[in-house]
């Protein structure tokens, strides 16, 4: 982050512009919005600024800029065109501790004026640090469309009542969730549709009725995160994510999807290793039930699915022997997302009229399949943690009759940006495996599919060439 985003308070403090063109009167205008007290400086003035000095909102210094005046002011923007002029304000605003902007000089710059939503008290500011401008004032446009007007309405109505709701719900969790019912329900509805009086009645019920027990109890939402692009991410999942207290997140929760939790929440990572699996997984499960009795929202975080090779169903198990109230958010699997980002499609007219997805998880160094079941025509096999018995699933599958010139796709890190897919054959596939040491976490998609990969591969096609 090269600037922090800062509100500053600067009503009845005053402010100078420096210049008297049309981008010094557009400075001082929003200076003006904030409460400001403005003085321009400048011996002649744009229509701009002048209709600003006969409006009175602004007092006028007809004369050039001289050091002595910036010692009196909290804040100096320098907007005018004469770039040495611009250079000595700056010069003389360092020097006596007074923030300094220069118009469109970010490295003669303290602050940044961000692109401005304004839906006052709510104000979002958009800023591309001085890189581009007119890309930061398209988003802001596109927020535009997505924050509607009467949000200032609702932020100004619910700020008259944190007093009253402070007094009745003694704990923060109890006053976020209660706020959250009410900004995610009908009060916010109300609001929106323009009616004021209406919403305010039923938050006054609301603050009235609700028992502030009721926003005390826990409750885990199991949420698949999907193979790792954030994108892939269901719209009850990053829901949830946003209201969380505490995420338990997976090796394979990538770090973009990550980001994306309440940036408040507590981040614990139980990313298992193989070899004590099953004592870990007890220790999640209690870890889980824990937090969930102290009340928190408590989001389990999964790669993929968490209901697909995830032990999701272990870790609700416990819950539900408890009671305690959980909520299971499906994502998309890596056999998914790994096929549709390598351009195989898992079933196809031609190809494949069925899917198997299996383990391919050693034990004792072999596989414990139903080979007969995976060797079938006109099936798509997806071998998930298959990547330390590519040798022994090369060789059973062709023992149980599989072609040896079966088409086979290792796709690593699929979905993310350094996805790489290698297509060889199922005979081939150990030495392929031995030539390009795939790491994890990667996925075997074998069957006649994996031959469109050559005619449909679409993503990151461009870093390949
Ligand atoms: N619950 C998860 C699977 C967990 S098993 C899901 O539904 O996707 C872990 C295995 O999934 C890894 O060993 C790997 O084979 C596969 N996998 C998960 N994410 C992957 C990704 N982004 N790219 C390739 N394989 C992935």
């Amino acid at each position: 982050m090269d600037y922090l985003p800062l509100f500053v308070d600067l009503k009845n403090k005053s402010c100078l512009v420096v210049g008297g063109g049309d981008i010094a009167a557009r400075k001082a205008g929003l200076l003006i919005r904030a409460g400001a007290i403005v003085t321009i400086v400048a011996p002649e003035v744009s229509e701009s600024s002048k209709s600003l000095i006969d409006d009175g909102l602004v007092n006028w210094l007809g004369a050039y800029f001289s050091d002595d005046i910036v010692m009196s002011f909290s804040l100096v923007i320098a907007a005018t065109d004469s770039d040495e002029v611009n250079r000595q304000v700056y010069h003389y605003a360092k020097t006596h501790h007074v923030l300094v902007n220069v118009a469109d000089e970010p490295e003669l710059c303290d602050f940044i004026l961000p692109s401005i939503l304004d839906r006052s008290p709510i104000v979002v500011a958009v800023s591309s640090g001085g890189k581009s401008p007119i890309l930061a004032r398209q988003l802001r446009a596109r927020l535009e469309t997505l924050i509607p007007k009467s949000y200032g309405n609702l932020a100004s109505l619910v700020g008259g009542y944190r007093g009253v709701v402070k007094a009745k719900f003694s704990t923060l969790a109890m006053r976020r969730r209660f706020w959250e019912s009410i900004l995610q329900g009908p009060v916010a509805e109300h609001v929106l549709a323009g009616r004021d009086s209406l919403a305010e009645s039923v938050l006054n019920t609301a603050i009235e009725n609700t028992d502030p027990n009721s926003l005390d109890t826990g409750e885990v939402y199991l949420v698949g995160a999907g193979p790792g692009d954030p994108e892939l991410l269901t719209f009850k999942a990053l829901r949830l994510m946003q209201q969380a207290d505490i995420v338990f997140y997976d090796r394979l929760v990538s770090k973009e999807v990550l980001d994306l939790v309440r940036k408040e929440a507590d981040q614990v990572y139980v990313g298992k290793q193989r070899a004590w699996h099953s004592v870990r997984q007890e220790e999640i499960n209690q870890l889980l039930l824990e937090q969930a009795k102290k009340g928190k929202r408590v989001l389990r975080l999964k790669g993929g699915d968490p209901f697909i090779f995830g032990r999701g169903g272990e870790e609700i198990a416990t819950l539900a022997a408890e009671k305690i109230p959980f909520q299971v958010v499906p994502g998309i699997t890596a056999a998914s997302g790994c096929a549709s980002y390598a351009g195989i499609p898992l079933t196809h007219r031609d190809y494949s009229q069925s899917c198997v997805f299996v383990t391919g998880q050693l034990k004792e160094g072999d596989l414990d399949l139903n080979w007969p079941a995976l060797v079938q025509a006109h099936q798509t096999v997806v071998v998930y943690m298959g990547l330390g018995g590519l040798a022994v699933l090369s060789e059973r599958l062709q023992e149980h009759g599989m072609a040896a010139d079966m088409p086979v796709a290792l796709v690593q890190q699929g979905t993310m940006e350094h996805q790489e897919v290698w297509v060889s054959t199922i005979a081939d596939l150990p030495a392929v495996a031995e030539r390009e040491q795939p790491v994890a976490p990667t996925m075997v998609i074998i069957g006649e599919v994996v031959k469109l990969h050559d005619s449909l591969m679409w993503f990151n096609v461009e870093n390949k060439s």
